[in-house]
C-alpha cells in the first residue's frame, strides 16, 4: 500500500508505553489515571447497560447528554448552546479534531496550529489534503506569539487550532490573549478548532478562559471536550464539540460516516453522573495537589521544572542532569530514562513537526501519590 502518511510511525505514547511496559517502568509518560475512576460513575454506567441502552444512539448523542453540556457550558461561561443543533457526541476528542478539521478544509487550504502541538493534529490536516503552517510559541514561555500568528495568516487560511490548557506545556491562556485572538480573527472568515479538553484541570489563581466565553470566538469555533481527562477514563473515548448550528451541521455530516454515533450506555452514564458537579469542581484541587507534591519532589533534582498552569502535565529541563545522557537528544533520552532508570517520559521534540530538540521532557502526574513518590526516587538518582 502507499501510505497516507509518509514518515510517520507509531505515535510517541503508543511507542513510550510500551517500552515502559517491557522494562516495568513506572509509566509517567503517556497521558491517563492510574487511579479508578468514581464509583459513582461506574455504577452509572452499569445501571445504564441493565437498563437496555445497548443499541445505536441517536446520530449526533444521547439527548441527556448533550442537555448536560449545554448546561455546564452556559453555566460556566455563559453561552447558551442548543443541545440539539450545537452539541454532538464524539468518540473522545482525537475523533471530534480530525473531523473539524476536514469540516472546514478542501484540498490545498491551510490550517495554522501553534507549536509545540498535540500530535493528531499534523496527520489531521495531511489526511484532510490540507498545508499545516507551523506557528511557534514563543520560546521559553510557550505563551501565544500574536503578532507571529497574525502575520501567518494568508487568504488560504480556513482554521486555525488551539488548545488551552496545553498538552504538553500546561500554560493556560488569559482573558486578554482570548481578546486579543478575537481581534485577529474579527476581520477573517477563519474557523477555530479550540481543543479544551484539560478545561477542568487550571490551578488557582487562573481559570480556564473558554472559546465559548466571546462571542466573536464562539461564532467561529469547534469547541472540543473530553470526558476521559475529566472523569479519569481515558479509555472510554467519549468526547464532544460544541459549535454553532451552521458549523454543526457540517460537523455531523461527516460525523454520520466517520462513527455514526458513540457507544450508548458510557453517554446514558456520563448523563446521569454530571448532574452532581462536584466530580468536576473538586478536579482542580485534586490535581493541583499532585502537581504541588511531584513539583516539589522534583524540585530536590537536577531536573529544572517548567512552570504548570493547567492540564496533568509537568515539563522539565534536563540539561543541568549530573549523567552524560542528558546530551542525548531527548527522545533519546526518554528511552534511556525508561529502560536503566525506570521512568518512562515523553520527549518534548514528538509535538513538533520537525522534532525540535530542547532538553526538555513531560511528565505525567495524573498517578495516585505513591507512583509519583517511587518515580521521584529514581528520578533523584540523576
Ligand atoms: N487533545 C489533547 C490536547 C489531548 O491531550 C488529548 C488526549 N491525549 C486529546 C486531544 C484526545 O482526547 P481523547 O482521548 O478524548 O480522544
Ligand atoms: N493525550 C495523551 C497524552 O498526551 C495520550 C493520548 C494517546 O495516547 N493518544 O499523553
Amino acid at each position: 500500500l502507499e501510505t497516507r502518511l509518509p514518515g510517520v510511525g507509531d505515535n510517541i505514547f503508543s511507542a513510550m508505553s510500551a517500552l515502559a511496559a517491557q522494562h516495568q517502568a513506572i509509566n509517567l509518560g503517556q497521558g491517563f489515571p492510574d487511579f479508578a475512576c468514581d464509583a459513582a460513575l461506574a455504577d452509572a454506567v452499569t445501571q445504564a447497560m441493565r437498563a437496555g441502552h445497548n443499541q445505536y444512539a441517536p446520530m449526533p448523542g444521547v439527548p441527556a447528554l448533550r442537555q448536560a453540556i449545554a448546561a455546564q457550558l452556559q453555566a460556566l461561561y455563559g453561552h447558551a448552546y442548543s443541545a440539539e443543533s450545537e452539541i454532538t457526541i464524539t468518540a473522545g476528542a482525537t475523533q471530534a479534531i480530525f473531523t473539524a478539521i476536514l469540516c472546514c478544509t478542501q484540498p490545498g487550504d491551510e490550517v495554522i496550529v501553534l507549536e509545540p502541538c498535540y500530535d493528531s493534529y499534523l496527520p489531521g490536516i495531511r489526511l484532510a489534503g490540507a498545508a499545516a503552517v507551523r506557528v511557534p510559541l514563543a520560546p521559553g514561555s510557550f505563551r501565544p506569539d500574536f503578532d507571529r500568528l497574525a502575520a501567518a495568516i494568508t487568504p488560504r487560511t480556513r482554521a486555525l487550532v488551539i488548545n488551552t490548557p496545553h498538552n504538553p506545556t500546561g500554560t493556560v491562556w488569559s482573558a486578554a490573549d482570548m481578546q486579543r485572538l478575537q481581534e485577529i480573527l474579527a476581520p477573517t472568515r477563519i474557523a477555530l478548532i479550540s481543543d479544551e479538553v484539560y478545561a477542568h484541570m487550571v490551578y488557582a489563581p487562573l481559570r480556564h478562559e473558554s472559546a465559548a466565553r466571546l462571542p466573536g470566538l464562539a461564532s467561529r469555533a469547534f469547541v472540543i471536550g473530553s470526558f476521559g481527562k475529566t472523569f479519569h477514563v481515558t479509555g472510554w473515548k467519549v468526547g464532544y464539540v460544541a459549535a454553532p448550528a451552521a458549523l454543526t451541521a457540517e460537523l455531523r455530516r461527516l460525523h454520520q460516516f466517520n462513527v455514526f454515533c458513540v457507544n450508548t450506555p458510557m453517554q446514558h452514564g456520563i448523563a446521569a453522573y454530571m448532574q452532581n458537579p462536584a466530580p468536576w469542581q473538586q478536579l482542580p484541587a485534586f490535581y493541583a495537589a499532585k502537581r504541588d507534591r511531584f513539583r516539589a519532589g522534583l524540585a530536590q533534582t537536577r531536573f529544572r521544572l517548567l512552570p504548570c498552569e493547567g492540564a496533568y502535565f509537568q515539563c522539565a529541563d534536563i540539561s543541568e542532569l549530573h549523567v552524560p545522557e542528558r546530551d542525548l537528544p531527548e527522545a533519546t533520552f526518554c528511552e534511556w530514562l525508561t529502560r536503566e532508570i525506570g521512568v518512562a517520559a515523553i520527549p518534548l521534540s514528538a509535538f513538533y513537526a520537525d522534532g525540535l530538540d530542547q532538553k526538555l521532557i513531560r511528565f505525567c502526574f495524573a498517578k495516585k501519590d505513591e507512583t509519583l513518590q517511587a518515580a521521584l526516587q529514581r528520578l533523584a538518582r540523576l
